[in-house]
């Protein structure tokens, strides 16, 4: 290990061969890229197409069936023991496809929410993804991040790192760019040092990358850890649990039938041949791989939509949503901000009119009192709140960068969002400084002694106050943000920067008003949040009177609904705030801790709750609420990593969309599952009256693995990508944890089962009348067109008619690719390999009304018995 810390930066950067002040040039970046490798902590192997395979033959039921057939390709059975092989092999490749194509989805989610790392190459700041940084690359830091590699700190505007994850040190460590004079310091006392993985909790910084990957303080740990395990949602897990049950069910059915079977002296062989295949194609084994399915195709459709889930399970979670706390800079507003007033000495200015040159002092304190700015391009960068300022200076003023080399900052206390206050501190002449505060009007106010009239410091008496508190409130009325700009001067600057030393006995200039206009498409998304039965709330830093104003605006605040501030919340107790916390629509002037409280009050209600974030405090409550949702624009890297689910267009309207994706997801999921098991049930029926009734097998083992086959993948996907119904956002949530077989499914399910076994059964008899091949062929057409008529049956609980025949086209493919398989088997010369033979029309018509009977009862019991709009 280096001891990077008792070297100043000249020697790092000669040992690193970088040059701090221009960073790596893009060459020498990606030589190094191939030396030191990517960024990254090595993860878990991943799992082979081969492994994918090979995982497929894990199944008892298929290693048994493997056997059988070997055995039976001793007895002689060829044919059958190879169509056998044949199709488990299709069936486990088919599997394998899902599998892998589900994992794809997943990996490439990943890389969508991969962290990004501002450095300086060739010069220039660019931003890269982390996993491209090398040695010797010069990084930005700033609140909110994760420090990317390990690196030395170059310069520090009171930067604070919180180091926990290496240290478990809980208070962030305050870091300097100065060399050290001990060698043998722990990880925590190295004060000029950043670690891989660590947070920065406050301020500014810069570094130069000593390590990056697996030689970082970070990869000396993930090398003893072993990596996190596949993540399943409750849903996976309870049907996991579900298959099991019915899996241990169908083979007690199969086992009942050889038995029965054996007792009736068919030969043993062949019945045993008959249960183990029956068994295979009753469980359900390829429900796991569809749910995955259909949720990672729900994931990419919801990525269209600008949500990106990080958390699989919020994609369930999502449909029981109903109480959304959302931020409103930016989420519920286009955090578009325009200064449209200034009001100084008593006066307000209208800078829509025209420019007055009464605001130049103030435009001019608060323009130093920034850190956005804007290129020789016209782009800006930063914060909005600052960038509207920064253009407004000028526009009518000078360019900023003029400004800074008459003032140049010396010192700066950030902003945060609990003080509401940003200070910077400027060399005016040689001794003197110049303190500039700007921020939340009632924060900056409690620290004016003075006040600016008509160019001179006078006393801040109450008559004033309260006519500037008057025009703070009537800003507020029209929607506006209002900033408080003040100052002071001073001829010394303490060495440690505290608020109480500094923000205090400040002189009044002004107050700022900008407009943030709404989202239009918000209006909307609430409209359609009440319908179904969600309720939004706003949680926001700003004033009361503007928060009120928007939410208004938006439908947000309707009458009777209560609008709170930050220290009315801190004045309730718990159990007031459970039992107020329905009717609260608007809390204003908060700070992040309040927001765990609002989201457990809720919680304690019952509800379930996304909750919207983007600083580094809004991590604890992202993670506490049911659905954390990071901004993907605004967002830290914390907020984004505590998140269950990434906005990428930072806009409330996004959450709604992902809610009504999540809720279709779910029903999808619902209907694969009612669609697999009706037909599961169907399979065992057929085959179960015909071994009590002491009939002859209507299928050969090799129809029924063949049935299995045509009839379980394709239309099981397909219903998995129904398109979402009409009226899903106009119903109430679903309960949290209810069952999966609510809506009716429990009466569906084994209904529509028995309705599939019956018809293939009577196929069976009808054909009976010829000879057992006709039979045969009649069983095994309508076994597999009755589970397809099902396909249809299980899309809704509407009718199909309202639904839409051919509204999925996803399952009009399906099902012709399914019907065209199973009539090259009966039609063509193969029908002899599977040991049927083509029909006539007459069995023809009986095949294709026994086929539909399953959709034509359905749809009249529908009508009967289910009440849809
Ligand atoms: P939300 O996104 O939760 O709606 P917000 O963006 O309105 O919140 P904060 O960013 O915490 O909330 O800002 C709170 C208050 O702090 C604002 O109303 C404003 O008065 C003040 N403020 C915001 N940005 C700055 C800044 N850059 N400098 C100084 N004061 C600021």
């Amino acid at each position: 290990m280096k001891e990077n810390w008792i070297l100043d930066i000249d020697e790092i950067s000669s040992n690193l061969k970088t040059d701090v002040n221009n960073g790596l040039s893009t060459e020498e970046a990606k030589k190094r890229l191939e030396k030191y490798g990517p960024n990254n902590l090595s993860e878990k192997k991943k799992r082979t197409v081969l492994s994918m395979l090979l995982d497929q033959f894990k199944d008892y039921m298929v290693i048994i069936l493997i056997i059988a057939s070997i055995v039976s390709l001793f007895l002689g059975e060829i044919t059958d023991a190879v169509i056998i092989l044949f199709i488990i092999l299709l069936n486990a490749f088919l599997g394998m496809i899902q599998e892998n194509n589900a994992e794809k989805s997943l990996e490439s989610l990943k890389k969508l929410s991969a962290p990004v790392s501002r450095v300086l190459r060739d010069g220039k700041v660019i931003e890269i993804e982390s996993q491209y940084l090398v040695p010797g690359d010069v990084v930005f830091l700033e609140a909110g991040n994760f420090v990317p590699a390990d690196g030395r700190i170059i310069e520090s505007a009171n930067l604070k790192i919180d180091e926990s994850a290496l240290t478990g040190e809980s208070i962030a460590s305050e870091k300097i760019a100065g060399k050290l004079s001990d060698k043998n310091l722990n990880i925590g006392d190295r004060i000029n040092m950043v670690y891989m993985g660590t947070i920065v909790t406050y301020g500014r910084g810069l570094f130069v990358v000593t390590e990056t990957g697996m030689d970082t303080e970070m990869g000396k740990i993930a090398k003893m850890l072993d990596n996190e395990d596949k993540v399943r949602t409750p849903l996976q897990i309870k049907l996991e649990q579900l298959g099991k049950y019915l899996g241990t069910g169908a083979l007690i059915i199969c086992a009942i039938i050889f038995i029965i079977g054996v007792m009736e002296k068919r030969p043993v062989f062949d019945m045993f041949m008959t249960s183990v295949s029956l068994a295979v194609a009753a469980i359900p084994e390829g429900l796991p791989a569809i749910v995955t399915i259909t949720l990672a195709l729900g994931v990419q459709k919801m990525i269209k939509r600008n949500a990106i889930i990080r958390k699989l399970p919020a994609v369930e979670t999502l449909g029981s949503a109903n109480v959304i706390c959302s931020d409103k800079t930016g989420t519920l507003t286009q955090n578009k901000m325009t200064v449209v007033k200034v009001y100084t000495d008593f006066k307000e200015l209208d800078l829509n009119d025209q420019y007055d040159n009464k605001a130049d002092f103030l435009l001019e304190c608060s323009t130093l009192c920034t850190d956005a700015f804007i290129d020789d391009k016209g782009k800006s960068f930063g914060d909005p709140t600052e960038v509207a300022i920064v253009s407004v200076f000028e526009k009518n003023l000078s360019k900023k960068s003029d400004l800074e080399n008459k003032y140049p900052r010396v010192a700066e206390i950030p902003f945060d969002s609990d003080r509401k206050m940003m200070t910077t501190i400027h060399k005016a002449h040689d001794n003197n400084y110049k303190v500039i505060t700007k921020g939340a009007f009632d924060n900056v106010i409690e620290r004016c002694k003075y006040i600016l009239k008509d160019g001179k410091i006078e006393n801040l008496t109450d008559d004033d106050k309260s006519k500037i508190k008057l025009e703070n409130e009537k800003m507020g009325n029209n929607a506006l943000r209002v900033l408080a700009i003040s100052y002071k001067n001073t001829d010394d600057i303490p060495e440690r920067l505290s608020s109480d030393d500094v923000e205090k006995d400040l002189i009044f200039i002004g107050l700022l008003g900008m407009i943030d206009p709404p989202r239009e498409e918000v209006k909307d998304s609430v409209k359609i949040c009440k319908m179904a039965g969600i309720k939004p709330v706003m949680i926001t830093g700003d004033h009361k009177i503007t928060a009120m104003a928007i939410a208004k605006e938006l439908g947000i605040l309707n009458k009777g609904d209560m609008a709170v501030t930050g220290r009315e919340l801190e004045a309730m107790t718990d159990d007031e705030l459970y039992k107020k916390v329905k009717d609260i629509s608007v809390y204003a002037r908060v700070s992040p801790e309040h927001k765990m409280r609002i989201v457990k009050a809720w919680q304690r209600n019952n509800a379930v709750v996304a909750m919207t974030g983007d600083g580094v405090n809004d991590a604890p409550a992202l993670k506490q609420a049911d659905i954390g949702a990071a901004m993907g624009i605004t967002g830290t890297d914390v907020a984004k990593d505590s998140a269950d689910m990434v906005l990428t267009d930072d806009n409330f309207a996004t959450i709604v969309a992902a809610i009504e994706e999540g809720r279709t997801i779910y029903e999808n999921i619902k209907k694969s599952i009612h669609y697999l098991l009706s037909c599961n049930i169907g399979e065992i029926l057929v085959l179960l009256i015909a071994t009590l009734a002491g009939m002859p097998m209507p299928l050969k083992p090799i129809h029924i693995l063949w049935v299995n086959l045509v009839t379980d993948s394709l239309p099981a996907l397909a219903l998995g990508v129904e398109p979402a119904d009409k009226d899903i956002m106009t119903k109430k949530p679903r309960p949290k944890n209810e069952n999966i077989f609510a809506d009716g499914l429990m009466f569906r399910i084994p209904i529509e089962g028995i309705m599939i076994g019956l018809v293939s059964f009577i196929a069976f008899l009808f054909g009976l009348r010829e000879n057992l091949t006709n039979a045969r062929t009649m069983a095994f057409a309508v076994l597999t067109f009755s589970q397809l008529s099902q396909a249809m049956n299980a899309r809704s609980n509407k009718s199909i008619f309202k639904v839409g025949l051919l509204k999925n086209k996803y399952m009009v493919l399906a099902l012709a690719v399914s019907i065209f398989l199973q009539l090259v088997v009966i039609l063509t010369p193969l029908n002899a390999i599977f040991d049927i033979k083509n029909i006539n029309i007459y069995d023809w018509d009986i095949i294709v009304l026994l086929s539909l009977s399953p959709i034509i009862i359905m749809e009249i019991v529908k009508a009967l018995f289910f009440k849809t709009k």
